[in-house]
């Protein structure tokens, strides 16, 4: 059953197809999401018109030829782009990746079997219904992921739907169905065809997944077979208080505690990976990982660079995993200096990723470790509250008023701003301009002394 109320938008596309004569279908992701009960968050439609009778029924409207080689234009109704794919079949997939070509049918039939999943290969239309060729909908009723066809021709025309199965997989919370689940090991060398932007992307979706965790420990073949560098922390056992389970296994769990963000799950999955090169046993059987977070940083940058990540991931995600282990003890007085170095946002996040780490360690590591978060949570808290969680540019005066004041031109007026935020993080003085002009005066007096 179509459970969700289709938009205005959406009808009038299907209206109007039909009136030119073609009997057009809601496919894909909206049906299954709709089946659910969740509301899509985009419609595809599938019909028998060809791409040029498309751009003819709807010569109107805004028309894009999004893909006319493969059959999909989109036309953006009443301010939403709605994709319109004609029947097809896809031709021979010469490299595991794409289909060379497509040929445009008439029937729905075809177009529903050359979908990945039974769940991804229902269709409906008002005068139809839910047309369900492969058993779908008891799929979706019992949460599992199946191939439409034989699972190994399936994945041999395209490797990437092994990684695809999984994301779905921990995005639905469903289980694998065992044919699709033997062919996905049995096929896992296939994803090494596959470019690097799409395996990343696949990937994003199978961490922030509501099983990613079972997905992780279920199919850690496949990810050690995207990201070969992860393979040795399955093979590397922690024998101290702070931990009760090898690296992988405290690596998956500590992914399944993080929030469901792309960022923090992906530095949760790369944060220990430098642990295997870095042990060593001591004269008491005691292992020691010195030196890891550095280490786990730089396999990261290289994963994430053949992976072909975005630099703002990059960044993001190198930051938090090369500081995931960072101590400040109550003595320390950086800790004011560090936060308000690293900003609310960062600094926020890395806190979460402290939480997810010793979530998935030993209650003793837990008892000790806990109260120190949360001394430092409260000191970010207060900062929060009191504005001290500055950075430079947050300063209420810049490097050109302190020039007016006298600072020379040059190093100094860097090292002003430097002091000057030091006394307002460590809350000696406000960040107002007044107060901060006059402490400038009152420093600088150095200056023109000298
Ligand atoms: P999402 O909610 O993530 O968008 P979706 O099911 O809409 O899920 P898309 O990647 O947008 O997924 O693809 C739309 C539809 O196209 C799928 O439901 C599926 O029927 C079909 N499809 C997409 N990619 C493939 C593929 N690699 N092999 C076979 N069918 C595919
Ligand atoms: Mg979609």
């Amino acid at each position: 059953m179509f459970r969700t109320e289709i938009p205005e938008y959406v009808k009038s596309i299907l209206f109007r197809l039909k009136t030119a004569g073609f009997d057009s279908y809601l496919v894909g992701g909206c049906v299954r999401d709709s089946v659910m009960g969740a509301v899509p968050h985009d419609y595809d439609i599938a019909t028998p018109a060809s791409p040029e009778a498309v751009e003819a029924c709807f010569n109107d409207l805004h028309v894009i030829e999004t893909g006319l080689k493969h059959g999909t234009v989109t036309v953006v109704s009443r301010g939403h782009p709605v994709e319109i794919t004609t029947f097809r079949s896809d031709g021979e997939y010469l490299d595991n990746r794409r289909p060379e070509h497509v040929t445009f049918v008439s029937d729905l039939e075809t177009d529903l079997s050359r979908r990945d999943f039974t769940v991804n290969a229902l269709a409906y239309s008002p005068d139809s219904g839910i047309v369900d060729l492969f058993g779908g909908t008891e799929d979706i009723k019992a949460g599992i992921i199946r191939c439409v066809g034989d699972p190994e021709t399936r994945f041999r025309e395209d490797g990437l739907r092994i990684l695809r199965a999984l994301r779905f997989a921990s995005r639905l919370g469903f289980t694998v169905d065992d044919a699709t689940d033997a062919a996905i090991h049995k096929c896992s060398r296939l994803l090494d065809n596959i470019s690097a932007e799409r395996i990343f992307s696949e990937l994003g979706g199978i961490l922030t997944g509501s099983a990613a965790e079972r997905i992780l420990t279920d199919y850690s073949d496949i990810m050690f077979r995207i990201m070969p560098e992860l393979e040795p922390m399955s093979r590397t056992t922690q024998n101290n208080p702070h931990h009760m389970y090898d690296v992988w296994t405290h690596t998956v769990k500590s992914v399944g505690a993080a929030e469901p963000d792309r960022i923090l799950r992906l530095a949760m999955l790369f944060h220990d990976c430098g642990k295997p090169a870095c042990k060593t046993t001591d004269d008491d059987g005691i292992d020691h990982f010195r030196g890891h977070p550095e280490v786990s940083g730089r396999i990261a940058r290289v994963i994430l660079n053949r992976l072909k990540s975005d630099n703002r991931t990059k960044d993001e995600v190198l930051f938090l995993v090369e500081h995931h282990d960072i101590q400040f003890s109550p003595k320390d007085n950086r800790l004011k200096k560090f936060i308000a170095e690293t900003g609310e946002e960062r600094f926020g996040r890395l806190l979460e990723v402290k939480h997810a780490d010793l979530k998935a360690r030993s209650e003793y590591s837990r008892e000790v470790s806990l109260p120190e978060l949360q001394r430092i949570e409260g000191i970010f808290r207060e900062m929060k509250a009191s504005g001290t969680c500055i950075q430079v540019k947050d300063l209420a005066v810049n490097g050109r008023d302190l020039i007016k004041l006298g600072v020379p031109e040059g190093k100094a007026v860097g090292l002003m701003l430097a002091q000057l935020l030091d006394m307002v993080v460590a809350g000696e003085i406000q960040n107002d301009r007044e107060q901060l002009l006059a402490k400038t005066r009152h420093l600088s007096g150095k200056f023109t002394e000298m």
